[in-house]
């Protein structure tokens, strides 16, 4: 393989406390330098000079639907969309047909990411078997197939027995637990934030105490087990305030946000566009703030996109009978500069943390760093650049997102993966 040099950018690498021009070899897929002045002879070079050199994003939440769903996304696509969005780490989740619940399933799943994807794939498998909530997956053995989490997503562990059984499981086999928060009983079949908005549309509401009550509760039992828990998306002011102070009480407990829930709030949803139906829905400006507040004070850890493609029959339907969820990963960033760094509540080693290096660190993979011998996973951005979001430029098999039409600021012009140039804007 060759070397790859990226010449005079501005390289962002907190886990180094690296923010200055360098340049950054690659050499046989893996970092070899990252100094200022590097020669290197019969490397290919890209001049990045007003641009940002960051490690490549890892996305802790992603659904691509393979196998069962592939008229919605596949390894394929889902994984050309992360790169375009310069992602080159994803945590597929596992609420596919059938669900990634056994080591069959997870061996299946591993040819076709071995076959098809054109980023790293890293597994998250059920903690039940068929995401049912009844009979956990046997962890032991999904560990040693190197799984990197286990998560029910798309629904939570009511018995809160076997919610403590998974988590004992968890550590005892070094294994993440992600929950999805939300007690069914309380969501009640709701479709948008419970307020005054979903009172004027006549629709059901999602209660915050449903997501809440169920993040007071993983963290209590994760205490009891011993263990880590992370909590998934979360999206409203008590959840930030409960795990803010868990963290303060010592609690091993972490939690992701994603992009819409930081830049969008309830009134998105009034004129009753699908693509703004999301679980957890948008919530109030108070619930904004407080995540954006979360966000800056290091309460909420990590970004991830909730990635959840869905095709047109299924979006542009009734609201109440459409699907929840919206794509992510080729607008993550650019929300992030746009909604976040631009209005100061990161700088680009804040967001280069909650988007590459603290995902990392919490799933335990050696991503998220421009580390002298790590795999060479690299983005390039124009943090300057404005574009639109426009469904005809989405690579993404569905176009379900909640950013379409606005304009972004920020573009990804290379995004290197192993020491290979996968996407560019050149190429
Ligand atoms: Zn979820």
């Amino acid at each position: 393989m060759g070397k790859l040099l990226i010449k005079n950018g501005r390289v962002v690498d907190p886990a180094n406390k690296v923010d200055a021009v360098r340049d950054v070899l690659a050499e046989n897929g893996r970092i070899a330098g990252v100094a200022e002045n590097i020669r290197a002879n019969s490397a290919k070079v890209i001049d990045a000079a007003g641009k940002i050199v960051l490690p490549g994003l890892v996305d802790m939440h992603v659904h691509l639907r393979e196998p069962g769903r592939e008229d919605k996304e596949t390894v394929a696509s889902g994984t050309k969309a992360a790169l375009k969005g310069g992602v080159t780490s994803v945590l597929a989740m596992p609420n596919t047909t059938p669900s990634i619940d056994s080591a069959e399933n997870v061996s299946f799943l591993k040819e076709i990411i071995k076959s098809t994807a054109s980023a790293n794939v890293f597994i998250a498998a059920a903690i039940t078997k068929g995401r049912e909530g009844k009979e956990l997956t046997d962890i032991a053995e999904l560990k040693k197939l190197g799984i990197a989490a286990i998560t029910d997503d798309g629904s939570s562990l009511d018995p809160d027995k076997l919610m403590l059984e998974a988590l004992k499981k968890a550590k005892a086999n070094g294994m993440l637990a992600i929950c999805h928060c939300e007690d069914k009983k309380l969501s009640n079949h709701g479709c948008v934030n419970s307020g005054i908005i979903s009172t004027r549309m006549g629709l059901k509401g999602i209660s915050r105490e449903s997501e809440y009550k169920r993040v007071e509760r993983d963290i209590d039992l994760a205490a009891k087990a011993g263990s880590a828990v992370h909590i998934a998306h979360i999206s409203c002011r008590e959840s930030v305030e409960m795990i803010r102070r868990a963290k303060k009480n010592g609690a091993k407990v972490t939690c992701d946000v994603t992009p819409h829930h930081f830049s969008l709030t309830e009134e998105a949803v009034l004129g009753f566009d699908a693509n703004f139906k999301m679980n957890p829905p948008l919530r109030s400006k108070e619930d904004v703030s407080a995540i954006r507040e979360g966000l800056r004070d290091g309460t909420i850890d990590a970004i991830a996109s909730d990635h959840a493609p869905h095709t047109e029959n299924e979006k542009e339907i009734e609201f109440e009978r459409a699907e929840f969820g919206v794509i992510g990963l080729e607008t993550e960033l650019a929300a992030a500069i746009t909604e976040l760094l631009d209005q100061g509540i990161l700088d680009w080693p804040g967001l280069v943390e909650k988007m590459a290096l603290n995902p990392a660190r919490i799933l335990g993979i050696d991503k998220g760093t421009l580390s002298i011998g790590r795999d060479a996973d690299i983005v390039i951005v124009d943090p300057d650049k404005a574009w639109i979001v426009r469904r005809e430029g989405l690579v993404s098999k569905s176009k379900n997102c909640a950013f379409l039409g606005r304009e972004l600021k920020g573009a990804v012009e290379y995004t290197i993966c192993s020491g290979k140039v996968a996407y560019g804007i050149h190429s």
